[in-house]
Formats: structure tokens, sequence, C-alpha cells
């Protein structure tokens, strides 16, 4: 399992001028830094899944995931790495083929497409190894590792979370990093989930699902309504991207870490933190799918 070094995840400070003293500290958890494509949180989900798959003899994984799925193309590079062979079903036709689509083909994962109705059969695990050939050696990771083992993989991540950070932010897909952090941390720390889309409605009940009842502790999601939904994006928000690597020299992936330091430094020009705030951001890296925007970027 020493595919990731996880060394290479340091803990880097943000400019003060960039929080401008609204609270006492924010610091940048790189873990973007880890690989270039088993990035940030992917690789903590995958990691116990597929350690799992090779103690018990899998052969082939199958997953799941939409033509820019960070998590589609980090478990090809991960199966690659543990010599397993790779199966993505894909929503969509085959005309949708994304650079991160061919990436997984170049590390060798069979992709199969299927429509937009049937994928809505995706949490059903028979339905999903039945496309791959029902073969009894397949092991079945389902959508953003959305899982106990990613879960419990995401809980991990706590060695990092010092106990003076007051406010651990992340960004939200599914909220399987956050659910398997939240249950680790010490109950007076807020976790913040900022969710690149206009609802969180679904994030929400996955992730109280999965915070026992006895232990509600603080966590809440922010929704974004500035770029109008999942995917979504304009000018301003890759003018912040590159002003925040001018200031920060950290790159910020579009989907995910770009709309949730957006929406921190809203929330910091609104107040809403106090000076003593010490503010842990986890970077869950994702920098791949920037090719799409390459050419608006300063990095
Ligand atoms: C997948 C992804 C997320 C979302 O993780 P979940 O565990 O599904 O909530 C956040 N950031 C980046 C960069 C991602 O690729």
């Amino acid at each position: 399992m020493d595919i990731i070094d996880e060394r290479l995840a340091v803990i880097q400070p943000l400019s003060k001028f960039w929080y401008e003293g609204k609270v006492a500290g924010i610091d940048v958890l790189r873990l973007d830094l880890l690989h270039p494509v088993i990035s940030g949180n992917k690789w903590y989900k995958l990691r116990l899944n597929l350690g799992y798959a090779l103690d018990n003899g899998f052969k082939k994984v199958v997953t799941l995931g939409g033509g820019y799925s960070n998590h589609l193309v980090a478990t090809a590079c991960a199966a690659k790495r543990f010599g397993l062979t790779s199966v993505g079903i894909v929503r969509g036709d085959e005309s949708l083929m994304t650079p991160t689509l061919q990436q997984c083909r170049d590390f060798g994962m069979e992709l199969k497409f299927v429509s937009r109705e049937d994928y809505t059969n995706r949490h059903d695990t028979q339905w999903v190894i039945s496309l791959t050939g029902n073969s009894s050696d397949t092991y079945y990771v389902p959508e953003g590792g959305a899982n106990e083992r990613g879960r419990a993989g995401a809980g991990l991540l706590t060695r990092f979370v010092n106990p003076t950070y007051t406010h651990i932010a992340l960004a939200v897909g599914t909220g399987t990093t956050l659910a398997g952090l939240r249950g680790k941390l010490a109950t007076d720390q807020q976790v913040l989930g900022y969710v690149p889309m206009k609802k969180c409605v679904e994030q929400e009940q996955y992730i109280s699902s999965f915070v026992a009842p006895d232990k509600q502790k603080p966590w809440r999601l922010i929704p974004d309504s500035n770029f109008g939904g999942f995917g979504k994006w304009n000018n301003k928000l890759t003018d912040f991207m590159n002003d925040f690597h001018r200031e920060n020299s950290i790159p910020l992936d579009l989907i995910y870490t770009g709309k949730m330091m957006y929406l921190l430094n809203q929330a910091l020009q609104n107040n809403e933190f106090s000076t003593c705030d010490r503010i842990l951001c986890i970077h869950s890296g994702g920098l791949q799918g920037n090719t799409t925007v390459k050419q608006l970027l300063t990095y």
C-alpha cells in the first residue's frame, strides 16, 4: 500500500494578506501534492477499498462516474498500480469522450457507456457487476468511493488535523470524505462542507445517516449560489483562482476547491468568523480537471 507517500501532503499557511486579520490563521492541507492523478481525497477513499480487493483475491474493480470524474481516473490509475484490471461505467454515450475519460483508457480502464436512465441503477451492486460479465473476481466500488471503506479511509485524514484548529473546511461531492472525517474529529471542531452545487439535500441526508445520533457533532454544508450549478463557472472564478495562486502559490481546481475558497473568502468578507478562529482547509486535489480551462489559468 505504499504507492503514495503521505509525507508529500504538507500543511501550508495562507498569506496573511489573503485573510486580512479576519481570523487567527488559515492553513491548507495539500493533498493535491500526493499524486498528479490519484490526488487528494480520492486516495483516502480508495486505499481501504483496493487493499480489501487485493487481500481477498479480486482481480478486477468496477466503479462509476461522469465524463469529468476525478474518482474514475484515480481508480483507473490506482488499480493499474496495484495490478488490478478496471472497468468504468460512464453516464452518457461515447460521443462525450473527455480528456478525463481518455486518461482512464490510457491507464487501461475499460469504459462502458450507459444511458442516463440506466445510470439511475448505479447503487445496485448486482446490476453494475453484471455489466462487467458477472465474474466473481470483480470488486465493486460505488460512485465517488461512497462506501464504508471509503468513509473509513477518509477518517485516516484526522492524522493531519491538529486539535488547535477550530474549523475544518473541505469540498463536498458525495459527502463521503466529510462523513468519514467528521466521525473521527474532536467534538468541538466545526466541519464546514462547501458544496459546489445549488442544493445539498442529498449530501445532508447521506452525511446525517452516518453521524451517530448520540453524538451529533457540529458540521454544516454551504451550497454555492454564485456559479449556477455543478461544473458551472465563469471568469470571476478563474480570475479568483489566478489571484489565489499569485498570493498563496497554491493551484486550485475549477470544480471543487476553487469554489470552496471562493465561498470561504465570501464568508471572511462577511465577518462570519471570529478573529480567534484557526481554519484548516483540505485541498482535495482534482487539478487534472483544469485541462478544460488551461488557457484561462496562469498556472
Ligand atoms: C471528489 C472530490 C471531492 C468530493 O469528495 P466527496 O467525498 O465525494 O464528498 C472534493 N474535492 C475534489 C477535488 C474531488 O475530486
